[in-house]
């Protein structure tokens, strides 16, 4: 195998000379093949880099053959060849290494989500304990897990932690945690390209552990659900390990084939409920702690006010008390958190600073709706049309590059999506402001406007 540059500068030099040889005009090799070299060999691709424009086009076309000749004498074995400008180099760069060679490149096991911060109680217990034993034994218990609950009760967190688990007891186990939505993006970007579904399956075939989250999104997308149903029963079938969430038993999913849903419900079906009041303060209480907040400044009517008034999803309660340090941060300091402080909190922050970032956040999605002809609700609603659903990952950035708003924030306006869900759209509009000239040049022009 060829590894250092010199190898492949030496390589590129004995090609060249029986590229001269075979050449009977001495100018053609002069003029197109001087400074010439191999800028990068990846699988069967070599980047060759010439001299200019012209030669690019000659050498790919007219003595494509020669060279393709010359290249298997030498190296015994065939490449796909590329010529470019050295101006050109960086877009080739960027693309096709990063489509061809990872997907999901932007999935990640969060940390922060672990067994450890997860509080258990009635409504979760057997969620958790299930999670945990497949945590234990991936593969060799009930496949796939299946947890399923409303929104904002614990099934992306128990995800996480699973994966967390496994990386520390069995490192070397491949996981994936990837949204639905990651997948069924993956799916039709790979599809738009030129590769053949082989090599997605082929990439899925590494993975041990198969984290996926809110599979109801996969509803009434035919192709996509032939190929998850191909990778399931792939994974399955040699005892990976497959844990789904979703906000409904397998059994009242619409819109999926029912080779599938009989799939889903084949392991272990688990419903998260909602938590009684003890678990809820508890739950608080560890996330003051995680903050770095001491618990005896609240009195424990606070923690009671807001357990009971956000029990129905662990997101809405921990937005509540975000709210509540963001007040005692910036804007009243005490060393006590009572009753009266906590209530001033709500609603200070809900008619002062929340109506100033409120304002400014349906001024980007007015805007952006504008400039892409949808309606607001549109955006922050649920289709998954690629279009609306890149207009609303460009408003998402936007409000957080110019409003600096936190995440979670972001994922209420836009209808109770988590935080996850809300970096991997920033993430994806990153890499498109990197790699296409006229998706920044939108974003600018978007950003013009809201300047005014
Ligand atoms: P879902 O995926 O069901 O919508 P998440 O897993 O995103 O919900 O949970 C929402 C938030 O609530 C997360 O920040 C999560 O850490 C927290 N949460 C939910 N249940 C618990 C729990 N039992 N203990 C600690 N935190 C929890
Ligand atoms: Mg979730």
């Amino acid at each position: 195998m060829v590894k250092s540059i010199s190898e492949i500068a030496q390589l590129w030099e004995r090609i060249l000379s029986h590229i001269q040889a075979k050449l009977s005009d001495r100018h053609i090799y002069d003029s197109f093949f001087s400074g010439s070299y191999i800028y990068r060999i990846d699988g069967d691709a070599m980047l060759i880099v010439v001299n200019s424009g012209l030669a690019a086009n000659l050498l790919s076309t007219r003595y494509l053959d020669l060279i393709n000749e010359s290249v298997s004498e030498v190296t015994q074995s065939t490449f796909k060849l590329k010529f470019v400008q050295e101006n050109d180099i960086p877009t080739i760069n960027e693309k096709p290494v990063e489509e061809k060679s990872s997907f999901f490149s932007n999935s990640y096991v969060n940390p922060k989500y672990t067994f450890d911060n997860f509080v258990v109680g009635p409504s979760n217990l057997e969620a958790s304990q299930a999670a945990l034993m497949i945590a234990s034994n991936p593969g060799k218990m009930f496949n796939p897990l299946f947890i399923y609950s409303q929104s904002g009760l614990g099934k992306t967190h128990l995800l996480h932690a699973i994966g967390n688990y496994i990386r520390e007891h069995a490192p070397v186990l491949k996981i994936l945690y990837i949204t639905t939505d990651d997948f069924v993006d993956e799916f039709i970007r790979y599809v738009h390209g030129d590769k053949e579904s082989e090599t997605l399956k082929d990439f899925f075939k590494g993975i041990d552990v198969l984290l996926v989250d809110d599979i109801q999104f996969l509803a009434d997308k035919t192709k996509t659900e032939e190929m998850f149903f191909h990778i399931f029963n792939a994974l399955v079938n040699s005892d990976k390990q497959i844990v789904l969430t979703s906000d409904r038993h397998p059994s009242e999913l619409k819109g999926l084939e029912s080779r599938l849903v009989s799939r889903f419900g084949s392991g272990l079906a688990i419903n998260i409920s909602q938590p009684d009041l003890n678990t809820s303060q508890e739950i608080l209480k560890k996330k003051i702690e995680a903050n770095g907040l001491d618990l005896n400044r609240f009195d424990p009517e606070v923690i009671r006010f807001f357990a009971e008034k956000f029990s129905s999803n662990i997101r809405e309660l921990e937005g509540a008390l975000n709210r509540l340090l963001f007040y005692i941060i910036n804007i009243k300091e005490t060393s006590k958190i009572t009753m009266d402080v906590a209530l001033e909190s709500v609603q200070s922050l809900i008619n002062v600073s929340d109506a100033k970032t409120k304002l400014s956040e349906t001024k980007v999605i007015n805007t952006v709706a504008d400039y892409y002809n949808l309606t607001p609700a549109q955006l922050i609603g649920r289709s998954r049309t690629s279009q609306i659903a890149m207009a609303r990952h460009i408003s998402m950035y936007l409000i957080r590059s110019l409003l600096d708003v936190p995440f979670q924030k972001i994922g209420q306006s836009f209808g109770g999506k988590d935080h996850s869900t809300v970096i991997n759209a920033i993430e994806k509009v990153e890499k498109q402001l990197k790699s296409n000239s006229d998706f920044s040049l939108a974003v600018n022009e978007l950003k013009k406007r809201l300047k005014n």
